[in-house]
């Protein structure tokens, strides 16, 4: 049964890029036929946020309730949803595909066009918003989840069932991290034996290492700028670690990989990163593309490098169906080959969002994680000392 009436909730909002974002209480709508009710657990702080935060990602992206990675208990269903009933746990899936735009037809979901277009615009499938702010302004659903909030509706689509023996605050980095570093590693083709260098160890890049260990690389060198990522990296499954800011990153890696390596991952969403991801691979090797990069940035290639036959490419969001790699990674997770919980560096409320996307701008720790039910998600904040 569907709750027919709006609720009021906490949410943190983005009124406008270059200005703190805080919470506020916020209207929900109840959800349409197609949509669920999820009470959040957790939510995840990704550096997709960071650039809507800033406003790197274009025009007209707010006001916005933030937030894309998360999970939660299922609270009440559209009387057309199958498959989800209230009480179940979901991990959030921001691109829940349409099924019929060409690049679903085609085997690409996560290049559905009917999801980019509304998550762009900041609605839902249907093209509608469900929240408002007090004084009736319209609020965008950050990329169709908006989970820094303790409800969100969001489309059938966007949530995705988790066993209840996966703690929620961990769960939570599935629908983003664990899915787009895993599939970005299932797309390259990464194979036993190869060599690996991942550059950028966050939230996202942390679970690209944990991928290539899992597909059988051997070789796995972690670039970072700070030490504290480059131990989570060698705990993930690197075998090297390089410090980007003091040396020559790519003379360093070519080095441990005798002469370049077969992939290379770039996590990080920067022109310079991009390079070098293109610099340290081997004739023949691949370079992917995972980081967002803000619009309007371009990236310089020597072209005589194609004649070793060397490609570059993008991957979004695990360039999968993310609805079966869910399941897939769940089943590592639940025969304890994946261990989810060791990236998360900070565990923190709700009004500790701009200090977490602070540290995402300055490069420190790994993943925070917002803890917003800490019954559900099995969790604590840290206290302040
Ligand atoms: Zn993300
Ligand atoms: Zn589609």
């Amino acid at each position: 049964m569907a709750r027919r009436a709006a609720i009021e909730i906490d949410a943190v909002v983005l009124r406008r890029p270059g200005r703190p974002v805080g919470v506020e209480r916020v209207r929900l709508d109840p959800p349409r036929a197609d949509e669920v009710l999820v009470r959040v657990a957790a939510a995840g702080v990704c550096r997709s946020d960071l650039h809507l935060v800033d406003g790197q990602l274009g025009e007209g992206r707010w006001p916005m309730v933030l937030g894309h990675e998360g999970a939660g208990v299922v609270e009440a269903v559209g009387e057309h949803v199958d498959g989800l009933s209230a009480g179940d746990h979901v991990a959030f899936c921001f691109v829940p595909s349409c099924g019929a735009c060409r690049p679903c037809r085609s085997g690409r979901p996560t290049l559905c066009e009917t999801a980019a277009r509304n998550s762009a615009a900041g609605m839902l499938m249907d093209g509608t918003s469900r929240l408002r702010a007090r004084d009736g302004m319209l609020l965008q659903h950050g990329l169709m989840v908006a989970c820094f909030a303790e409800y969100v509706v969001v489309p059938a689509g966007g949530a995705v069932r988790v066993p209840p023996s996966i703690p929620l605050w961990e769960a939570a980095l599935l629908g983003c991290g664990v899915v787009t570093g895993i599939g970005a590693v299932n797309r390259a083709g990464v194979r036993v034996g190869d060599s690996v260098c991942v550059v950028g160890c966050g939230g996202v890049g942390l679970q690209v290492i944990a991928g290539a260990r899992l597909a059988g690389a051997t070789t796995i060198v972690a670039v970072d700028r700070t030490v504290e990522k480059l131990e989570l990296a060698r705990r993930r499954g690197a075998t090297d670690a390089v410090i980007a800011a003091e040396r020559d990153v790519v003379e360093e890696v070519r080095a441990i990989a005798d002469g370049g390596v077969d992939h290379a991952f770039e996590v990080v969403g920067s022109a310079v990163t991009i390079r070098q991801a293109w610099d340290v691979l081997r004739p023949g090797g691949t370079a992917t593309v995972v980081g967002v990069t803000p619009k309007g940035v371009d990236v310089v290639l020597p072209a005589i490098d194609f004649l070793s036959e060397r490609t570059i490419t993008g991957s979004y969001y695990g360039s999968t169906d993310v609805r079966v790699a869910l399941d897939q990674i769940v089943q590592l997770v639940v025969s304890g080959r994946l261990e989810l919980g060791e990236v998360v560096s900070d565990l923190i409320g709700l009004d500790d969002v701009e200090a977490a996307l602070e540290r995402l701008r300055s490069g420190e720790g790994a993943r925070s994680v917002i803890v917003i039910d800490e019954g559900l998600a099995r969790a604590r904040r840290a206290v302040e000392p």
